[in-house]
């Protein structure tokens, strides 16, 4: 039984980790300051024997004592207006954060694995991304708080691995969605499921010809696992490669929550990417991970888990 602290444990992607890793067996430290995880993520955990919560801010200290055995670090805003509205904490929290991560992980000779991102591609010029690609981000462009702050996280964790020889991964997460993916989100799959069930119009930013290749959380958890249970050190995209136009995404949506809700064209945000697709062929061939939900699938279990939410009161 190993001992797991998740940062950003009680975030979208941090609490299914740590449904995982308990369901395995292993003891799990979740690490949050709450900014945009919420406790009721992990309301179904509060009496698990194997399972403790500490409320902190990891850019300050991470207070987790005892052995541990594993760092997943989690921890950062990751929905583009949620990151737009605190910059300077988003270039925090994977700069000063990850530091932080990675001495927990080299005080206890744990194994590390980094959050990082498709966005680290930016607007890429090749495509589909494979993890060879440097991509092409704009320095000085608002979105460039998370793209190169999670750059630099890659960089520094890299660093890590080249000095100490501190055993660390790095998953490049694309697009992804489920059940605790918070309707209040600003992601493109929170919006347009919300504003469905709700017979709100569909709010469509630019033309809805920028592409995205989205994957189901159950199978993005999983291949993080993998990644993790691996030796494997060099950066792994963990994403589904069934890319579509965001306007494909509207017809998906209405068919599963049966809405007619019409679209609402919006402004584009500056710096949207106009096309996103993982190549996993390295996440194929070293983890032997695929991913296998197909779209309307996961967002019907998505609908079912906001209307479930909604029986209970809970937004
Ligand atoms: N988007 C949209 N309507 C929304 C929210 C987002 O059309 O209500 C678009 C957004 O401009 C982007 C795509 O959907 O092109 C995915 O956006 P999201 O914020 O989910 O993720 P990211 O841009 O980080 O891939």
């Amino acid at each position: 039984m190993a001992r797991i602290v998740v940062t950003g444990g009680s975030g979208f992607v941090g609490s299914h980790l740590c449904d995982v890793f308990l369901a395995r067996g292993d003891e799990v430290v979740a690490v949050d300051n709450l900014s945009t995880g919420r406790l009721q993520s992990l309301a179904h955990l509060a009496e698990h024997p194997a399972f403790s919560f500490v409320r902190a801010d990891v850019c300050e200290a991470i207070p987790v004592e005892g052995r541990v055995d594993g760092v997943l670090h989690f921890a950062s805003p990751a929905s583009p207006p949620e990151y737009l509205a605190v910059p300077l904490e988003t270039l925090d929290v994977s700069s000063i954060g990850t530091r932080r991560a990675l001495d927990l992980a080299l005080a206890n000779d744990a194994r590390f694995l980094l959050a990082s991102t498709s966005e680290i591609y930016g607007d890429p010029v090749v495509h589909p991304q494979s993890e060879s690609y440097n991509g092409n981000v704009d320095p000085g462009a608002p979105r460039a708080v998370y793209d190169e702050a999670k750059r630099f996280a890659e960089t520094l964790t890299a660093t890590y691995r080249r000095l100490y020889d501190l055993p660390a991964a790095i998953v490049r997460i694309f697009n992804t969605y489920g059940p605790r993916l918070r309707p209040a989100d600003g992601r493109v799959v929170s919006n347009f499921m919300i504003q469905a069930i709700d017979g709100k119009p569909l709010t469509v930013y630019g033309s809805g010809g920028q592409t995205r290749s989205f994957c189901y959380v159950d199978d993005e958890v999983r291949g993080i696992v993998a990644l993790f249970d691996s030796g494997v050190s060099d950066p792994v995209n963990i994403g589904n490669p069934n890319e579509i136009t965001m306007l494909e995404l509207v017809d998906v949506v209405r068919e599963v929550t049966g809405s007619s809700s019409e679209v609402v064209f919006e402004p584009l945000p500056v710096g949207d990417p106009t096309r996103r697709r993982p190549d996993i062929t390295r996440a194929r061939t070293l983890l032997g991970w695929e991913p296998t939900v197909t779209l309307p699938n996961g967002l019907a279990r998505m609908r079912d888990w906001y209307l479930e939410e909604r029986r209970h009161g809970r937004e």
